[in-house]
């Protein structure tokens, strides 16, 4: 909860645009199935962020006030049915309820947990916002930083698998594979209580393997349908230039990766304002349909 105040009032743009690159090379085209629902039973389990009527204070982050926008409600996660459903193509979401809205877009963050100032901007900023959002995290950044890890998910956030070593899964053997999802999902678990519901592969960058072992582990697979291009070095230190690729990008039901980068924590309040602006919701991780769970 330390958050260095300084860096969200430069908040500022982020952006994001071109597909396939964010995390590598997007290449995914099996269909994999989009099942019926089951609910994260605890994927989400809010400690700071009670639905309480009372507009009052969020528990952990007193600059944060809390506006909850339409889709994601705080309290809401993993505990009523799906609202929306991923194509598991274009990976893109569709409303599955009629409480739902398809102009929503699913945000995420790649890459961490890796630097306390830049993750506590993130956080304080969906907060302001009301959105929750997948931190597809790494093993070896767990590793490293357990205490941010708890901290996503003390903050009422979603802890997404994003391989141990953050490797291009494509080319590594299935027991390689299952080893870089597995650590992941042990070590989150031992860390917060929670497995993570889903998966996402460095660079985009899957097979059918890497899908299957995903869905072994109870995992959602995904890659996404808006790149925000902030690791590129035509974003580098320039949140405008993240907001504008995210826009320019934007569709409903979009699956934006972004990555946890200080440009891209400059740019997240500006970005969700003109996203609310032109109509959108954020949808909460907690009401995505998750694909059926493999036991064995
Ligand atoms: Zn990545």
């Amino acid at each position: 909860m330390k958050k260095p105040q300084k860096t969200w009032q430069l908040a500022f743009v982020l952006l994001l645009s071109i597909q396939l690159t964010g995390c590598g090379s997007g290449s995914e085209s099996l269909p994999a199935s989009a099942e019926p629902q089951i609910t994260t039973s605890t994927t989400i389990a809010k400690e700071t962020q009670q639905p309480s009527p009372n507009p009052a204070i969020p528990s952990s982050d007193a600059t944060a006030t809390p506006m909850p926008s339409a889709a994601s409600k705080p309290g809401e996660s993993g505990v009523n049915a799906p609202k929306y459903r991923m194509n598991a193509k274009t990976f893109r979401f569709e409303p599955i309820s009629d409480k739902a809205t398809d102009k929503a877009v699913l945000l995420t963050f790649d890459d961490g947990p890796k630097d306390e100032g830049v993750l506590a901007s993130l956080l304080d900023t969906l907060d302001r916002h009301g959105a929750k959002a997948i931190f597809f995290v790494n093993g070896y950044r767990v590793k490293q930083n357990p205490e941010l890890l708890k901290e996503i998910h003390a903050r009422g956030q979603t802890i997404g698998n994003h391989s141990y070593d953050h490797i291009d899964l494509k080319k590594e053997t299935d027991a390689v594979v299952e080893e870089q999802l597995a650590k992941v999902q042990e070590d989150v678990e031992r860390l917060t209580g929670v497995i993570p519901r889903f998966f996402r592969p460095p660079y985009g960058s899957g097979s059918e393997v890497v899908r299957q072992t995903a869905k072994n582990h109870g995992m959602l697979y995904m890659t996404w349908s808006n790149g925000s291009l902030d690791w590129d070095k035509s974003a580098k230190d320039k949140p405008d230039v993240v907001i504008r690729n995210v826009l320019d990008q934007l569709h409903p039901g979009a699956n934006i990766l972004m990555h946890e980068l200080q440009w891209t924590a400059d740019a997240l309040d500006e970005l969700l304002s003109k996203l609310e602006k032109e109509g959108y919701t954020f949808i909460d991780p907690g009401s995505i349909e998750l694909a059926n769970r493999v036991t064995n």
